[in-house]
């Protein structure tokens, strides 16, 4: 039997799963993100708790097919980091370093890249080969598996659905500092910014209005689900935006599924089914097997999708 790590490193924890190499966890547990100093501890911390496991269950180097480290910023197919400002990290080769410090073959990938091949490997992919998978959170995050390999491009920008322009006259600015952004719409912070908006411009009776200043995703999910006009027009504003960029990735590369995840995901069917809608009603009539589906691992995939990568490198 041989075993693999998977890790995600956030903002304030590292994840971290134990794994056979058929993708059974065997084991999960979190230690704290040192960020202190550039995030300069993360690394050893990382290998100390590797080795330990390792001591723990009595393994040697050659039971384990190696480390999948998920990382939180853009990272190109080698394992380099070009800047990851969640960590105050610059830009290294974390490959190399992971490799050097646990003498174990090590691959990092991006967190959302991660999260995608664990939706492939164990989630709403399984069994697929070609899926893009979205993540609608805080902000949009995204990871494009084409052939069983993630698309992460020469900056390690691939993928990164969140900041296609949707909508070029907006004059609101994305985080990332660009305009009209898929995120600027689809994310939680995106729906309740466009609530505001409609709100503000005072033509509407919606039950919102009365949450109208601490307004969140799920209050206008759940009016929607109650059949409020108001919320019903945001969420299918918020899906058509999703749906048209889609329909650009669509062109090019053409999965065989979405596989949408993520906090806002948790609303459930009414969001595969709107943007499924929006998207069938816009595309080249060709594109009529692609499939939309809910992710199934939640805040699991990264450490899932990170194990996966040692399997198949
Ligand atoms: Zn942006």
């Amino acid at each position: 039997m041989k075993y693999c790590f998977g890790i995600d490193i956030g903002g304030t924890t590292i994840k971290m799963g134990f794994f056979t190499a058929e993708g059974e966890v065997i084991e999960k547990w979190e230690i704290p993100t040192r960020r202190e100093n550039g995030g300069e501890k993360v690394p050893q911390d990382i290998a100390d708790a590797i080795a330990a496991k390792c001591t723990e269950k009595n393994l040697k180097k050659e039971d384990v097919t190696g480390v999948g480290i998920g990382v939180p910023g853009p990272v190109t197919g080698d394992g380099t980091v070009m800047k990851c400002a969640n960590l105050g990290w610059g830009e290294f080769n974390v490959n190399k370093k992971m490799s050097e410090l646990t003498g174990l073959k090590c691959f990092a990938l991006n967190d959302a890249n991660a999260a995608a091949l664990g939706e492939l490997w164990r989630g709403g992919g399984k069994g697929l080969k070609n899926i893009v998978f979205i993540t609608l959170g805080t902000g949009v995050g995204g990871g494009i598996v084409i052939d069983g390999k993630i698309i992460s491009g020469i900056h390690g920008g691939g993928g990164e659905i969140g900041h296609i322009v949707v909508n070029p006259d907006e004059e609101d600015i994305c985080g990332c500092g660009g305009h009209g952004h898929l995120e600027q719409y689809a994310s939680a912070t995106g729906i309740v910014r466009m609530a505001k908006k409609m709100l503000k411009s005072g033509s509407t009776d919606s039950s919102l209005k009365e949450k109208e200043n601490d307004l969140t995703c799920k209050d206008i999910f759940d009016a929607a689900k109650n059949g409020d006009q108001t919320a019903l027009e945001l969420v299918d504003k918020m899906c058509f935006y999703l749906a048209f960029a889609l329909s650009g990735v669509a062109a090019t590369c053409d999965p065989e599924a979405y596989v949408i995840g993520g906090g806002v995901s948790k609303a459930g069917s009414i969001i595969t089914d709107t943007v499924k809608k929006h998207f069938y009603s816009n595309n080249m009539n060709v594109l009529t097997k692609s499939e939309f589906k809910l992710a199934e691992l939640g805040n699991d995939a990264g450490i899932y999708g990170a194990a996966y990568m040692t399997t198949i490198n």
